[in-house]
């Protein structure tokens, strides 16, 4: 962090993080570095739960034009790589509530009409590489009735019914972003992640998802263990992705020649009442479920389908959900120790 001027390696690969305060793109600033970039961060806010290890990292307001023009300007030549993660989001209780659509379609739309305006005018549009994260969200309600058997292919986006406006924004931005390649030649990463969790994600303050929310309850619950609130009857099912994978695979893919869509999830379906079961046994607690049926909900089931990924990337999972809740009770532990 800092703010003197960048010294670059020859030869090291430039990135800029878009989002990077944030939990996937925090993740992806120190996997960057640990592979040698120079990195640039920029989001609203600093990282909340940790000191952001870029070279570099700048507090802007990527809605405002100017302000992406700076953000990826560089004393000599571009950035290499660009990761978008920058978006107005959250759990079920901030996206399905309807009381945030006109922010969210119009904040996260504007950050990405921005990004690639800015790319497409500079100097070489085609020198810069962007990913872009996408989502689950985008698949039409009507494949997710079923919870043992949802679809969600990545052909299967069409025709277009998500469930929230949220995924209407993604579904846009992604067909912005092949836009900008079929008619600058931008090259585009575009990836659907899946329920992305893990340590220094949100958890707490209405817009974490229910990994976190269901860490943290257990985690207040005293060694006796007690009840804990769940939204909706808990036979939804989900698939959940640990923030390593979820890394490791954005990674591939932007290395690759595929443009994507491709999704990034895990295939380990589960219902909520299951997820509180794996939560309860980390923390060896015994858990009984108050279900409150008139919570924000979403879809009653959805799973990765990672075949695609597969045949393109060479590429799967590696965390069990148990593994991966393993770390981020820990880490949400930890975290509410350091507040009481
Ligand atoms: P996050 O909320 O932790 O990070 C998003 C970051 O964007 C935040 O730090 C926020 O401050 C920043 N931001 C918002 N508006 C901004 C603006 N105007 N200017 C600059 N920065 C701004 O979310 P995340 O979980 O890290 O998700 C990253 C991306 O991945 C998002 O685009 C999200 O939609 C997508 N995604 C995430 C998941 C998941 O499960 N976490 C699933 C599907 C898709």
């Amino acid at each position: 962090m800092g703010d003197e001027t960048p010294q670059f390696e020859r030869g090291s690969m430039r990135s800029l993080v878009c989002g990077a305060g944030g939990f996937i793109g925090g993740h992806m600033v120190e996997a960057l570095k640990a592979r040698g970039h120079w990195v640039r961060g920029v989001d609203l806010v600093p990282p909340a739960f940790s000191t952001s290890q870029a070279d570099e990292f700048l507090c802007l307001d990527l809605r405002r034009h100017e302000l992406v023009q700076q953000a990826l300007s560089l004393p000599d030549g571009q950035f290499d790589r660009v990761f978008q993660f920058a978006a107005d989001m959250g759990g079920a209780g901030y996206i399905f509530t309807g009381e945030h659509d006109a922010n969210v379609m119009h904040n996260s739309a504007q950050i990405n009409l921005n990004v690639l305006d800015c790319v497409a005018h500079s100097s070489n549009p085609t020198a810069t590489r962007i990913f872009y994260s996408s989502s689950a969200c985008i698949y039409p309600e009507y494949n997710q009735l079923d919870p043992d058997n949802p679809i969600c292919s990545e052909e299967s986006a069409y025709p277009a019914n998500p469930d929230s406006e949220y995924g209407w924004e993604k579904l846009f931005s992604e067909r912005l972003y092949a836009s900008y390649y079929r008619n600058y030649g931008i090259a585009v990463r575009v990836a659907r992640y899946h329920n992305i969790f893990g340590p220094l994600g949100t958890w707490q303050g209405g817009k974490e998802k229910a990994p976190a929310a269901i860490c943290r309850k257990i985690a207040m619950l005293p060694l006796s263990g007690g009840e804990i609130d769940v939204w909706g009857d808990g036979h939804q099912t989900r698939s959940f992705l640990y923030i390593d994978d979820c890394i490791e695979a954005t990674l591939r893919l932007m290395e690759s020649d595929y443009l994507g869509p491709v999704n990034i999830g895990s295939e380990e379906m589960v219902t909520i009442n299951q997820l509180v079961e794996i939560v309860s046994n980390v923390a060896n607690k015994p858990v009984s479920i108050r279900h409150i049926l008139d919570a924000p909900l979403g879809v009653r089931g959805r799973n990765s389908d990672n075949r695609l990924i597969r045949s393109v990337l060479n590429w799967d999972y590696s965390f069990s959900l148990h593994e991966g809740i393993t770390r981020t009770y820990q880490w949400i532990n930890t975290q509410l120790k350091g507040i009481q």
